[in-house]
């Protein structure tokens, strides 16, 4: 199978980092804590005004994205599928502007963590996904964004969503861990 790979949330733990890296923040800003907490880190959940968080966004984000770490379990099973003859696609949407060198900079960190992998795939939106997955003749696309995922699904593709706590207003098939994500993979 052709298996494509979302690393954001699904590989890494780049909220994890981002909001303990945010809350660090608002503690030298006005210490306010988290005011909305349904709201994404960037869209709400501080008081921040938008020049703060463009600020400090900007300033840090690529900081943030070379020291993440692995989730439990990725590593591991990614391996495994490789072994068991499956081609690893990771396809991430890092080409967004907010890196210099996006595809070094993953292509770097992926190697740093051992994540296998045959090919690594850079897009500048989520929904651009979609059209990699169909080019690629990817069988099963694994991601925690629901637009990708809806669109992935749409085009007769299926999608594992990684759960989220930004991502539990949709039934589509959910995945909490890696030890989920490959017994979906295995039923296929
Ligand atoms: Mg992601």
């Amino acid at each position: 199978m052709r298996i494509g790979i979302d690393i954001d949330n699904v590989i890494s733990n780049f909220d994890t980092v981002l909001f303990d890296e945010f809350l660090r923040h608002d503690k030298d800003l006005r210490n306010t804590g988290v005011v909305n907490p349904n709201n994404y880190m960037t869209k709400g959940m501080f008081d921040w005004t938008k020049a703060e968080l463009d600020c400090f966004y900007r300033a840090n984000i690529e900081k943030f994205a070379k020291n993440l770490d692995v989730i439990d379990g990725a590593k591991e099973v990614i391996e495994k599928l490789k072994q068991e003859g499956n081609i690893i696609f990771i396809i991430t949407s890092r080409d967004n502007g907010d890196y210099n060198y996006p595809y070094e900079m993953t292509y770097e960190w992926l190697n740093k963590k051992g994540i296998i992998f045959d090919e690594l795939i850079l897009v500048h939106t989520p929904i651009e996904k979609v059209k990699v997955a169909q080019d690629k003749h990817i069988d099963i696309m694994i991601d925690d964004s629901i637009t990708v995922c809806e669109g992935i699904i749409k085009v007769g593709i299926p999608a594992i969503l990684m759960d989220t706590p930004y991502n539990r207003n949709i039934n589509i098939l959910r995945a909490n861990s890696w030890r989920e994500i490959y017994e979906y993979i295995k039923k296929l």
